[in-house]
C-alpha cells in the first residue's frame, strides 16, 4: 500500500485545509521546531484509528481540534483524508479513509464515502501490514521504547511487520460470537 495523498483540516496546528502529495521515494519533511512535523505523523495515525490520546500528546481526543490562537477562533471539528493506491479486496481501486471528529459528537469514518466502523479502518490498515500502530511509524522517543519493550510487546510489533495483526483481530472477533 502506498500513501498518495494526506489532506487536514482543523487537525491540531493546520487550522486550514492543507494537502500534501506523497510521491513514490523518499519524502522528507523539514521545518523548524513546532512548525507541525510531528503533528503530520500523528495526522497519519489518528486517520488510521489511532484512539489513545497519550499517544497524540493530549489528554482527550478533541484535543486533536484546532484549539484557537490569539489570532483565530477553536475549530468544532477536525478531519484527515488518506487517499491510497489500490488495495486488495477493495474493487474502486483508489481508496480514501476519512476520519473526522466534532466536538461533543466523537470519531466518525469513511471508506469511499461509505461510513463504516472503526474496525473497518483498522482492519483495511491491518490486512495492508500498516496501521496507527505500524512499526514503520516511528514517533520521537519510540526508538528507546523499542529497545525496553518487553518479550511479548516486541513479539506484537513483529506481528504487526508481518502483516498477520489482522488475523488476531479476526480471531477474537471470532471467540467472542
Ligand atoms: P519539533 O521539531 O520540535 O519536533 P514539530 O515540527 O514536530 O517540532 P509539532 O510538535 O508537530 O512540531 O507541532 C507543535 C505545534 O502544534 C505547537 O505549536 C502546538 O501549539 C501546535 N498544536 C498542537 N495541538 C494543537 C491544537 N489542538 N490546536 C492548535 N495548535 C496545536
Ligand atoms: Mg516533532
Amino acid at each position: 500500500m502506498q500513501i498518495k495523498r494526506l489532506r487536514l483540516s482543523g487537525f491540531k496546528s493546520f487550522v486550514d485545509p492543507a494537502d500534501l502529495r506523497i510521491e513514490p521515494g523518499l519524502t522528507g519533511i523539514v521545518g523548524p521546531n513546532g512548525c507541525g512535523k510531528s503533528n503530520l505523523l500523528e495526522a497519519l495515525r489518528w486517520a488510521m484509528g489511532e484512539n489513545s490520546p497519550r499517544s497524540m500528546r493530549g489528554s482527550g481526543m478533541e484535543d486533536v481540534i484546532f484549539a484557537g490562537t490569539a489570532a483565530r477562533p477553536q475549530r468544532d471539528f477536525a478531519e484527515v483524508s488518506i487517499l491510497t493506491d489500490e488495495v486488495a479486496g477493495e474493487a474502486e481501486g483508489e481508496v480514501e479513509v476519512v476520519r473526522r471528529i466534532e466536538r461533543g459528537a466523537g470519531s466518525a469514518y469513511r471508506i469511499n464515502g461509505r461510513d463504516v466502523r472503526a474496525k473497518d479502518v483498522s482492519l483495511l490498515f491491518a490486512d495492508a501490514a500498516t496501521g496507527a500502530h505500524s512499526p514503520a511509524l516511528v514517533s520521537q522517543g519510540r526508538i528507546s521504547a523499542v529497545i525496553s519493550a518487553k518479550p511479548v510487546e516486541r513479539r506484537a510489533m513483529l506481528e504487526e511487520a508481518a502483516g498477520i495483526a489482522g488475523l488476531h483481530v479476526r480471531r477474537k472477533d471470532a471467540e467472542q460470537r
